[in-house]
């Protein structure tokens, strides 16, 4: 079972891979930052030398990852991918950083999760290019300062507040990823259909696009399950017939809420009576980890208006009770 599902997962990167955009004007959406990245980009070129430090901050599934491997290519410079929690010790970030080409672009995922000490690194390797390379153990050893090529540093960020602010003011230019509207994710997902080779409505498209949270990887993500669903029924085409049975399937509802989803805001209305509730007492209701919860499920909530984060906890809004279907007893902690 679990080689399985590793499987699966392998599956869903390659083609995370597939539907990839490979420049700036095949990035769809967010017209502002691709406007904002092209003349950052442009610039450096022109100048002749890489270009500042670039900082993507946003939720998780928008197109970070994406726009690093764009900035390398719209360069022509090979890209080195790492992440903060695959960084152990500041002596795994040393070698990264001293076996770096001049111009090459280093994409860490995940930043704002860098060990203590490699942070302090990157101050120094992002201002200076520099590194101090220990050499040896005990009393003896001694720091030997390294001069590194240039380079540019894309860091990626779900949680921008997390960064150290000496860490952040090293970026020279900080990109932040919005959820996308309908007819955004509706290009998308007639761009990703192409590229698959499914055809699909006009109607089906936007369907899929209305339930897909904003979220590019989920739209790819539920086109493939409505392409499993039309290819077992023998589908030429997938129409809204198609999406609706095969997201019913798999429990995502009319307004794209997933399982997770509809746990947090029942466990909000439910078992915390409307709340204001803590995060970390939500989290261990849903069995999730706060991290999951706080990131993936909360931002898309508190957007659609199912929930708001006060002060004092996350309470549930009218629009959430409504649509779990149950009236709010007349004790509820409401702030309507
Ligand atoms: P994470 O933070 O979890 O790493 P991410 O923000 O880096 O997520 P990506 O991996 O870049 O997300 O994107 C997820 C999927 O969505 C990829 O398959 C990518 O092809 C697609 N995608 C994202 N943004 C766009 C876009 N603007 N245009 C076309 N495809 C996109």
């Amino acid at each position: 079972l679990r080689m399985v599902s590793a499987q699966t997962q392998q599956n869903e990167q390659l083609s995370d891979e597939e539907l990839r955009p490979a420049s700036l004007d095949d990035f769809i959406g967010q017209p502002r930052l691709k406007e904002q990245m092209r003349l950052f980009l442009t610039a450096a070129q022109k100048r002749g030398v890489p270009p500042d430090h670039i900082l993507l901050a946003g939720p998780p599934g928008l197109g970070k990852t994406t726009l690093a491997m764009i900035v390398a290519n719209e360069l022509g410079v090979p890209v080195r991918i790492t992440s903060g929690p695959a960084i152990q010790h500041a002596g795994d970030l040393a070698s990264i950083l001293s076996s770096l080409d001049e111009g090459e672009v280093l994409f860490i995922d995940e930043i704002h999760r860098l060990p203590r000490a490699a942070e302090e690194m990157m101050y120094i390797a992002m201002e200076d290019f520099r590194v101090d390379v220990m050499v040896g153990k005990g009393p003896g050893a001694s720091s030997i300062p390294l001069t590194l090529p240039r380079f540019t540093v894309v860091g990626a960020t779900t949680r921008e507040g997390m960064l150290p602010s000496p860490l952040r003011a090293r970026f020279g230019f900080t990109a932040h990823l919005d959820y996308y509207p309908d007819d955004e994710l509706r290009k998308l997902i007639h761009r990703s259909a192409s590229v698959l080779e499914v055809s699909i409505t006009e109607e089906a498209a936007a369907q899929l696009a209305s339930r897909s949270r904003g979220t590019p990887r989920i739209a790819n993500r539920l086109l493939r399950r409505v392409r499993d669903w039309g290819v077992v029924h023998d589908l030429d085409v997938i129409d809204e017939d198609a999406v609706q049975a095969a997201l019913d399937l798999y429990q995502i509802d009319s307004q794209g809420l997933d399982r997770l989803d509809i746990a947090v805001l029942n466990a909000v209305c439910r078992q915390f009576n409307g709340g204001p509730v803590g995060l970390s007492n939500l989290a261990a209701m849903v069995g999730e980890e706060a991290e999951t919860v706080e990131t993936v499920c909360e931002p898309y909530l508190v957007r659609e208006g199912f929930l708001i984060r006060t002060p004092r906890g996350r309470v549930a809004t009218q629009k959430a009770w409504k649509h779990l279907g149950i009236v709010p007893p007349d004790d509820v902690n409401s702030l309507f």
